[in-house]
């Protein structure tokens, strides 16, 4: 394509110098000329140029007064030596470029250079203009950064986005567009990447008010002519509405709409993460199918809108059943399933169905009618009865069905010995409930020695449940667990604290030499709120003193809370001493004993079993010992039965010891008549001058 060109000269020599030029060097100038101002304008009027070379001096006045009429065609002044001033000025009224005759003719020689990139360079100008008014007019925010990744450059779309005025964020580190906690995660992984090439993903940008936002992001290097990279290019779109679309097709996927609880298809997904979770943890997990009994007949009856609100009904009162880490959902029909992701034992998925068995106890109320309706409910439960999503429910189904066939309303597990250790818990946990009731329990004392003197220093008193339908009294091991989990332990510790003391009473009474009277308390009664006051109210109404009192905690309760802290020095204050139960079975730290007022530590039966075969327990035991005595603590050897233990510990200079070799657990009767006749203080094995 021909160069359109005006060519403005009145000198005839220049003129024809130039017309050479074109003609010798055949350049493809399609060019007017215009020898004086006059007609210069008048060509300009007439026609359009992609370039105007313009003498200064014309023989009616100079260029100067042309400039207005060039307008916005790009223009290169020539200008006769001496001249430079002018060209200058020129150079600010807008020119292009400047060239200065001189006598030879040289300037001519570059005239076809200077005409090339003065046209490049308006292309370039006109090229970047609209690129910047687009990218200040379009919607994605768009920024540049330098190779550090400094901001140098964002649109009008970018600051409302953003909330950013441009002199905020221009120079600042593109990272404080990404959230604080994936910082890192930017700086490492994603800025490299841009560097490389490119990178396309969707993130969560940070607006200037701190507020977060899901963004689409197209990062691109951007290189000079030579291929070196200057700028790294952003752009966002905003597709927080996106986003909000996608949820709402998610939950239409996931979610039952008359209940609105989860689907089949989210349960499945679920089940099939939670799965992976138990294999890895090592979890047993259940999975509660539930169908309810003879729905069809509320359909039939009353019809499907009475049907309709009795299944949301049914969803609420599913949910109530459970904790928020458990699933409930609606399979289908009136069948839904519920997963408990961690239980410990068969006993938890069978406390959890027949809550809901009874929660359907009351009536539902449907059009002004009370309807009962009953639910049977299969288990099954991984690893036991399948590893997967298919046999899993396929098991909870078939278990289910034996529900269905025994009757309705209750629960069967697939497998069969759970039903019998399920329902073996469940009984024993409403006798305890009565035992409580009724007071079916009773204190056996196990004196504890003082291996100075071997005198009595205090008496431990152990829980036995009288079961009138039992010939045996059942041990504690037996049932504390379960009272610890079900919460009875509140009242039966409540209990044994009492009558603990009121046999501290009676021993004082009786003039029994005075005796510590160790109490065990569990954790959950730590966590009681008022734990301090019954200490004190039982101290009160018993009338004893608070000195003869210790409390037996175990290690696990002095790793709770700051709140145990406080619970433990106000009892400390009260004068009631704290000792540690079966130390070294749980997480034995010194700094909590040391922080504590801990007066005591019981060594667990298990070292002073080993004493006589594991070198090891030995140097355990030592350990105990001269680190306790270090901080002032007394050591009291448990379970101790023979007196190859018992030399050993007194050698090792444990303070007290308790054990089968002095005296079982008693009733306190008996325990009466062995005070009396050792003298208070002898026990077997120093009579016949062993130790
Ligand atoms: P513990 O506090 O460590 O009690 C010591 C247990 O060891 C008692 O078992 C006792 O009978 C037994 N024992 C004593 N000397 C020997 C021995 O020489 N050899 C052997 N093999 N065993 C011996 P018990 O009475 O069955 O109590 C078991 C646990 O139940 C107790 O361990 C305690 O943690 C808990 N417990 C007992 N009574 C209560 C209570 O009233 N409240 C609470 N919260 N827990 C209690
Ligand atoms: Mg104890
Ligand atoms: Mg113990």
């Amino acid at each position: 394509m021909k160069i359109k060109m005006l060519y403005v000269e009145d000198d005839l020599v220049d003129l024809q110098a130039f017309e050479r030029l074109v003609q010798k060097q055949g350049l493809s100038y399609d060019y007017d000329v215009g020898s004086s101002i006059a007609e210069t304008k008048a060509l300009l009027e007439e026609n359009k140029y992609d370039i105007i070379v313009s003498d200064f001096q014309l023989g009616d006045g100079t260029a100067l007064e042309l400039f207005d009429s060039f307008g916005e065609t790009p223009f290169i002044l020539v200008t006769g030596s001496g001249d430079e001033d002018i060209a200058v000025s020129a150079m600010k009224a807008g020119a292009r470029d400047y060239l200065i005759k001189d006598s030879d003719l040289n300037y001519l020689t570059v005239l076809p250079v200077t005409v090339e990139n003065a046209l490049k360079h308006e292309k370039d100008e006109k090229r970047f203009q609209m690129l910047s008014h687009a990218l200040m007019d379009i919607k994605d925010s768009v920024f540049f950064t330098d190779m550090e990744d400094n901001i140098i450059y964002v649109n009008d779309a970018f600051c409302r986005t953003y909330g950013y005025h441009e002199e905020e964020i221009v120079g600042k580190e593109a990272a404080v567009l990404w959230g604080k906690d994936i910082e890192n995660e930017y700086q490492q992984s994603i800025f490299p990447k841009a560097l490389r090439g490119g990178l396309k993903g969707e993130f969560l940008h940070r607006r200037e008010d701190g507020s977060l936002f899901p963004v689409l992001l197209s990062r691109a290097v951007i290189k000079d002519d030579r291929k070196k990279p200057i700028a790294i290019a952003g752009i966002v779109r905003d597709i927080t509405e996106r986003k909000l679309i996608e949820q709402q097709f998610q939950s239409l996927a996931h979610f039952d709409s008359l209940t609105s609880l989860p689907n089949r298809t989210y349960m499945m997904e679920k089940l099939s993460q939670l799965l992976v979770q138990a294999r890895w943890n090592n979890h047993t997990l259940a999975l509660l199918f539930i169908d309810l009994d003879h729905f069809k007949k509320i359909n039939d009856t009353l019809g499907h809108d009475a049907g309709d609100k009795m299944l949301k009904d049914v969803a609420s009162r599913l949910v109530e059943c459970v904790r928020d880490s458990d699933t409930v959902a609606r399979m289908g029909g009136d069948e839904f399933m519920i997963i408990l992701p961690k239980i410990t034992k068969a006993q938890d998925a069978a406390v959890i169905a027949q809550r809901v068995i009874e929660s359907f106890d009351s009536p539902f109320t449907l059009n002004g009618h009370d309807c009962m309706i009953g639910a049977s409910i299969g288990i099954s439960q991984y690893p036991t009865d399948g590893d997967d999503y298919e046999s899993l429910v396929k098991n909870a189904d078939i278990a289910m069905y034996k529900a269905k066939e025994i009757g309705g309303k209750n629960y069967q597990f697939y497998n069969p010995a759970m039903n019998m250790a399920a329902f073996q818990q469940l009984v024993l946990e409403n006798k305890l409930r009565v035992a409580v009731e009724n007071k079916e329990f009773v204190l056996h004392y196990q004196p504890q020695i003082n291996l100075k003197d071997f005198r009595i220093a205090g008496m431990e008193a152990l829980i036995r449940w009288k079961d009138p339908e039992m010939e045996d009294l059942i041990y504690s091991g037996q049932f504390i667990p379960l009272a610890e989990e079900t919460g009875l332990i509140i009242p039966i510790g409540e209990w044994v604290l009492e009558e603990a003391c009121r046999q501290a009473k009676r021993w004082q009474d009786a003039g029994f030499p005075s005796m510590k009277m160790s109490v065990n308390i569990s954790g959950r009664q730590f966590r009681q709120h008022n734990m301090v006051e019954q200490v004190a109210e039982t101290l009160r109404i018993t009338r004893i003193d608070a000195t003869c009192l210790e409390l037996e905690l175990t290690e696990s309760v002095l790793l709770q809370t700051e709140v145990t802290t406080k619970v433990l020095n106000d009892i400390n204050s009260l004068g009631v001493q704290l000792s540690i139960d079966d130390f070294g079975t749980g997480y034995s730290s010194l700094s909590y004993l040391k922080k504590l007022p801990i007066r005591k530590l019981k060594i667990d039966q298990t070292f002073v079993e080993g004493i006589t075969q594991d070198a090891s327990d030995r140097e355990i035991v030592k350990a105990i010992i001269s680190m306790s005595h270090s901080l002032n603590i007394r050591v009291l050897a448990e379970g101790v039965e023979t007196l190859e233990q018992l030399t050993f510990l007194k050698e090792s200079d444990c303070d007290e010891a308790q054990g089968y070799l002095f005296c079982r657990p008693q009733p306190a009767e008996d325990l009466e008549k062995i005070l009396s006749k050792t003298e208070k203080t002898v026990f077997a094995p120093l009579k016949k001058g062993k130790i």
